[in-house]
């Protein structure tokens, strides 16, 4: 997978990106980081790639000449003409199966914009993706990127040292992933659960999909609706899914009498 930056802070990416398993990637070979500047293709004599917006209002607008020529320079180089994603609040809110897809493709543009965005013509002739991280605004696309870029690469195969780790994580099946525990047994009086210590690959991979419904219908309730579940686990859903409102309506009840108390 061959990513390609084009941004106004080039160093900001680089640096960004080359440490951890996304550093050992490049340096492995598997992906790579190319981070354009925008600002060597200003035809100002001062560089500058910005200007006020047309008809008022604050900020600065990039201008679409230099952000157009650099993704042409570097169709140019490659030969081909790689998509386009825009980094925006605007787009289409980020996520795994999106990362899933883009993952396929052999060379992706990012293209990140400052100050209030890119001038719409550009947009208009190259983007061809509109992706946002969020639904709050940053001050550039560089962050929004090099979150994408992590959140892909981990789908590429070689990434990852063990393969599996990627699809058993959360939103496979679109549930959350289990609790996890690690050494020592006992931490400030907290057991790990006994099932995980008994070497019982069943009864621990079942335990495992059980505390997946649980944490999602705790945390991400909403993701349960396009879960992958077998008939038994939907049984379980709805047993959870019962004990949790008859539990919520008891607390809800708690909280009366609790209110009627202080009112006397
Ligand atoms: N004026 C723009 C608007 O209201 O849509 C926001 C411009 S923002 C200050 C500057 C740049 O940061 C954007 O062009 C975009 O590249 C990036 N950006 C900001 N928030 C983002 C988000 N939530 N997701 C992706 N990119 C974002």
């Amino acid at each position: 997978m061959n990513y390609h930056i084009l941004t106004l802070f080039p160093d900001m990416v680089r640096e960004g990106l080359n440490t951890s398993i996304i550093g050992r990637a490049v340096e492995q070979g598997v992906i790579s980081i190319n981070a354009v500047n925008i600002r060597d293709y200003s035809t100002d004599k001062h560089r500058h790639v910005d200007d006020a917006p047309y008809g008022g209002g604050a900020g600065m607008v990039m201008q679409p000449g230099p952000v157009c020529d650099c993704y042409e320079a570097l169709c140019r180089r490659l030969g081909k003409r790689p998509r386009v994603l825009y980094m925006t609040p605007q787009g289409r809110v980020f996520n795994q199966s999106i990362a899933q897809e883009l993952a396929r493709e052999e060379d992706l543009v990012f293209l990140c914009g400052h100050y209030e965005g890119i001038d719409e013509r550009a947009l208009s002739l190259i983007a061809t993706d509109y992706l946002s991280v969020g639904d709050y605004v940053l001050t550039g696309g560089e962050l929004p990127a090099m979150v994408m870029i992590d959140c892909i690469s981990r789908l590429v195969p070689g990434v990852l040292n063990n393969d599996e780790s990627a699809e058993i994580e959360s939103f496979h099946d679109n549930l959350l992933e289990y609790p996890q525990y690690t050494r020592p047994e006992i931490y400030e009086g907290m057991r790990v659960p006994e099932v995980l210590l008994s070497g019982h690959h069943r009864n621990i991979e079942t335990w495992r999909r059980q505390q997946s419904i649980k944490r999602t219908l705790d945390r991400r309730p909403d993701l349960l609706e396009g879960a992958v579940l077998t008939k038994k686990e939907r049984l379980y859903l709805e047993e959870i899914r019962a004990e949790k409102s008859s539990g919520e309506k008891i607390s809800e009840e708690r909280a009366c009498v609790r209110e009627d108390s202080m009112i006397e």
